[in-house]
């Protein structure tokens, strides 16, 4: 059999941990001896970001912008104990941190959903998309804690310093004060990406803020999404068949509850990394959650929305056998080549992506899974397999197709 061609190479960023050793294995069994893989390859586990002073993670940032596609590996975010484990020259920051600022991207994750694993809310028939704005908001805040009785103001000082003044609060007691911003900027590429992906994926998008009580400040981020839209998107949604719809977020949390699934919901940055987890949670497992990074210049980065599985690391280490799913870093492998499919016209190589998806939840629904979904799933006699064993049975579904 000969092997698919690719023309443009994906990016290839490595990572740390369980899921080294998974990535090695997803590309020995499942791609190269499918796929002429052409990769850049750049190894972003910890020792080697050590040794380049974080600069290959700039690198491999500055590569997905070249190239459209990078697939990436989960990483270790250095923290006080890793500093010791590693050695570290400084506690580098988040890798996804450093590309999400470089590529001004939004997070859109969605759950792979599989028969047998259901979610918790029954009438979740199809997978929702959580598209999160990754800027600004309570986590860019400036908080004061007022020990006693004062006047707490909100001034703006224009460039030409002419000065805005507003009394938030007089306190006549203890108390507490919060200052957030955001940018038109960054809202309008966050509405941009949403649509585009909206576009993408074919499914109607969501969005929804508490513009009745924040009248400025969230109604900006509504206004800007229905200008954009308007302007932008408006025809290109009607040829598509899907549809832009805004409401209160209270109302959206309410109607989510209700609906059969088969959308995005764009949440504010605060909203969108609580409901991430309340969606994620109910559709079964993080290790079944797929996560893409998309730029508004339409570059895309792919992951699974888990981290590097520590603990079951150093299980590994310690010759113990592992039962670590490997599905969403499956997953982000397919999602890379489906798009590097799309944009460069090779259709073979995106009908590889669909065949190796398809194998991989065949392999679940006849039965055969990892640990951490025998324990979830309604599927009776089933077989938990190992790490190596799991990927080997997607192979072997994979080789039975067609
Ligand atoms: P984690 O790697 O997501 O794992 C937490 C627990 O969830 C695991 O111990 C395991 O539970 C379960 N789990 C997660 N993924 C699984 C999978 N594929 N198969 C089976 N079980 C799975 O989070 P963590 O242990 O808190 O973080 C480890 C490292 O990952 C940290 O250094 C952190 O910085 C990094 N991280 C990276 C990313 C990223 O690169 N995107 C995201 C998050 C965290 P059991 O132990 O009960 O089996
Ligand atoms: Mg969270």
């Amino acid at each position: 059999m000969s092997k698919i061609a690719m023309t443009t190479p994906l990016v290839e960023m490595d990572g740390d941990e369980m899921t080294r050793i998974l990535w090695k294995m997803i590309k020995d069994e499942l791609l190269l001896p499918y796929v002429d893989l052409k990769t850049e390859y750049y190894d972003l586990g910890l020792e080697h970001r050590n040794e380049t002073d974080d600069q290959v993670t700039k690198d491999s940032a500055e590569a997905t912008k070249k190239y459209g596609v990078a697939v990436k590996c989960a990483t270790i975010t250095p923290n006080a104990a890793r500093m010791d484990e590693y050695n570290l020259k400084e506690m580098w920051k988040s890798p996804n941190g450093t590309i999400r600022s470089m590529l001004d991207g939004t997070v859109f994750r969605a759950p792979i959903v599989v028969k047998g694993i259901e979610p918790c809310v029954r009438n979740w028939e199809k997978p929702i998309t959580l598209a999160r704005h990754a800027y600004g908001d309570v986590y860019k805040n400036v908080e004061i804690a007022a020990d006693g009785p004062g006047k707490a103001e909100l001034v703006f000082t224009a460039a030409d310093g002419t000065e805005t003044r507003k009394t938030i609060h007089e306190f006549d007691g203890p108390g507490v004060i919060q200052g957030v911003h955001n940018t038109k900027k960054s809202i309008e590429s966050f509405a941009k990406a949403c649509f585009n992906y909206a576009l993408d994926t074919k499914q109607d998008l969501w969005f929804a803020t508490k513009d009745t009580i924040s009248k400025t400040y969230d109604h900006t981020f509504k206004d800007v999404f229905a200008e954009i839209f308007e302007a932008e998107y408006k025809s290109r949604f009607e040829e598509a068949g899907i549809t832009y719809f805004y409401t209160l977020i209270d109302d959206a949390v309410a109607r989510v509850m209700k609906a059969k699934g088969g959308f995005i919901w764009a949440c504010k940055n605060y909203d969108g990394d609580v409901m991430s987890d309340m969606v994620s949670s109910a559709f079964g497992s993080l290790a079944m959650m797929t996560s893409v990074l998309v730029s508004p210049a339409g570059v895309y980065e792919y992951e699974a929305a888990h981290g590097t599985v520590q603990r079951h690391y150093y299980k590994h280490l310690a010759g113990e056998e592992t039962s670590t799913n490997s599905v969403a870093t499956i997953f982000a492998w397919t999602g890379a080549l489906r798009k590097r499919g799309e944009l460069d016209g090779n259709k073979e190589l995106a009908a590889f992506a669909d065949k190796l998806e398809k194998a991989t939840i065949d392999t679940i629904e006849s039965g055969r899974m990892t640990k951490d979904l025998a324990l979830i799933t309604s599927l009776e006699n089933v077989t938990v397999l190992n790490s190596e064993n799991f990927i080997k049975e997607i192979r072997k579904t994979l080789d039975e197709m067609d």
